[in-house]
Parts: C-alpha cells; sequence; structure tokens
C-alpha cells in the first residue's frame, strides 16, 4: 500500500475526516482539531529564504499541527520549529502550531503516539464530550472528560478506549488508554 494511503486508513481509524489529499500531503479534521500530513521526499531537504513562503507552502495559517513523515524527520521538523520562533520573532506573528516528527520506517506506531499527542495538547479543539472524570491528581476535585473514543490499537494490538481528562483549575491533562 502506498505511504499516503497508510497515513489516511491511520487518520479515518482515529475519527478524523480527510479534507485534501494531494500527492505528498493530506489535511485531516478532528471536530475543530486541523492537521496538515506532509510526505517529504528521502533525498529532499526544505529551504525558505523568505520565511513566511514556509507559511504558505505548508498552509500553516489554517492548521493546529503538522505531521513530517521522513525518513529523517527529526531534523526537518526541527527546521520547521525553528522557523516558527524566528517568525515570530521578526515579524511579530505568532503561529500557535505543533509538529510532530513521524519516522517512516515507523509510520504506524509514529502515527498513532502523534495523534495521542495532538488530540492532548489540543483538547478544546478536539473536544467531543464534557462529562465528570477521576479525581486530579493535584486538587483532588474531579477532572473533566474533554475528549473519548476508541479505536484499534496498532502498538497495542488490541481495541482501546481512549480519554482526554483535564483539571482547568491546576493545568493538569491526561491521556489514557484502557484496553478493551
Ligand atoms: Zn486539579
Amino acid at each position: 500500500m502506498k505511504i499516503i494511503n497508510k497515513i489516511i486508513e491511520e487518520f479515518r481509524n482515529r475519527g478524523f475526516r480527510i479534507k485534501v489529499i494531494h500527492d505528498d500531503s493530506i489535511k485531516a479534521d478532528l471536530n475543530k482539531l486541523r492537521v496538515r500530513v506532509w510526505i517529504t521526499p528521502s533525498d529532499y531537504f526544505p529551504w525558505w529564504s523568505n520565511l513566511l513562503d514556509m507559511v504558505d507552502e505548508l498552509e500553516l495559517n489554517d492548521i493546529n499541527a503538522l505531521f513530517v513523515v521522513s525518513e529523517r524527520p527529526y531534523v526537518i521538523s526541527d527546521y520547521v520549529v525553528n522557523n516558527l520562533s524566528r517568525i515570530r520573532y521578526w515579524f511579530n506573528k505568532e503561529l500557535n502550531i505543533k509538529v510532530y516528527a513521524i519516522n517512516i520506517d515507523r509510520l504506524e506506531e509514529d502515527l498513532e503516539d502523534g495523534i495521542n499527542l495532538v488530540i492532548t495538547n489540543f483538547y478544546r479543539e478536539a473536544s467531543n464530550v464534557a462529562l465528570m472524570g477521576s479525581t486530579c491528581p493535584n486538587c483532588g476535585l474531579p477532572m473533566t472528560i474533554m475528549y473519548s473514543s476508541r479505536y484499534y490499537s496498532r502498538r497495542w494490538r488490541t481495541w482501546v478506549n481512549e480519554y482526554v481528562e483535564v483539571c482547568e483549575r491546576c493545568k493538569v491533562v491526561s491521556h489514557k488508554l484502557i484496553l478493551s
């Protein structure tokens, strides 16, 4: 199966709606959470002389997170993250974007972990419920379950229930997986 199709399958498996498909990228939504997945060819390293071109090319203005899928995803995501802080400094332009590095050789596991992180980091955008959760480890009051879903985990090779619980008072955010 082509890499792009595997990526689409992983995001669909987690409840995302696929909005745009190109040869080297997709855009996908989970409620109000918007992500872009970008596959970079093995012999390619991106370079922008005008950093605002990066924002346009990667369409960073209307997403919350960028997944960089590559054989060497860490160098490329570091470069993108450094550029984001330069843009903040030079152009006073704040882009609240998280960048996740996905190694193409561990595609399914890295995507699963990356999606867990993006849902946890952007629980407000991803939120699909507001239920009373377990006790906050810090203040002892009940936390709020902001996100819950069920999916087939590649890592655990079984179905899991997934919860993001939040204590707004203490800024505690926890991502829980219950194997079942
Ligand atoms: Zn608390």
